[in-house]
């Protein structure tokens, strides 16, 4: 069933203590993506509850939003679109400030990718404060693209970032502290 999917990619997720730096408790995809059952199971709970929902974009966020969103936009017959640290894209981009916990970052996104009413799926693997999904919904919401929601593998609840995101809709499978 269900929460034994979830209980898999929960369990396959490695936690590392003080990685970057002391304090942060950094939530590590990569075994998870050793894991072929359960790297599986994520794509297809995404896919389960996206599919037949008229999407036609799935918005990734560097870096590891690329690995779970091209998966999901395959399996439900949407385009994928990077959205990407500056200065890597080679076309007309629009960009998006956004602030960290030390100073400021940026995010771009090609302004050909997508149209004004356009459907959209922002993904990436984690949300923390919120600031970088927030970021890449103004960037989206400012060529007219509709977010519908954003969905991540892993959510660290008690940051709040849910709140941050409004009446945005979040989706999470592993909620964590
Ligand atoms: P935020 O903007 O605060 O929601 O941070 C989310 C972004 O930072 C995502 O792209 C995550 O990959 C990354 N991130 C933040 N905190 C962690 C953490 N504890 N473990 C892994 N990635 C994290």
């Amino acid at each position: 069933g269900k929460d034994d999917r979830i209980a898999r990619i929960s369990s396959a997720i490695r936690v590392i203590p003080d990685f970057p730096k002391p304090g942060i408790m950094f939530q590590d995809i990569t075994t998870l993506l050793l894991d072929p059952k359960a790297f599986k199971d994520t794509i297809d709970l995404f896919v389960e509850r996206y599919k037949g929902k008229d999407i036609s974009v799935v918005a990734g966020i560097e870096a590891r939003g690329f690995i779970f969103g091209p998966p999901i936009a395959l399996a439900i017959g949407a385009k994928f679109v990077p959205m990407r640290k500056p200065k890597k894209l080679p076309g007309e981009v629009i960009s998006e400030e956004y602030s960290l916990e030390y100073g400021t970052d940026k995010m771009e996104m090609h302004v050909g990718a997508v149209q004004a009413g356009e459907r959209a799926l922002v993904i990436d693997d984690l949300i923390a404060t919120g600031g970088t999904l927030c970021a890449a919904i103004r960037l989206l919401e400012r060529v007219g693209v509709h977010v519908v929601e954003c969905a991540c593998v892993i959510e660290l609840a008690d940051l709040k970032g849910r709140e941050r995101l409004g009446d945005k809709q979040l989706f999470v499978l592993v909620s964590s502290l």
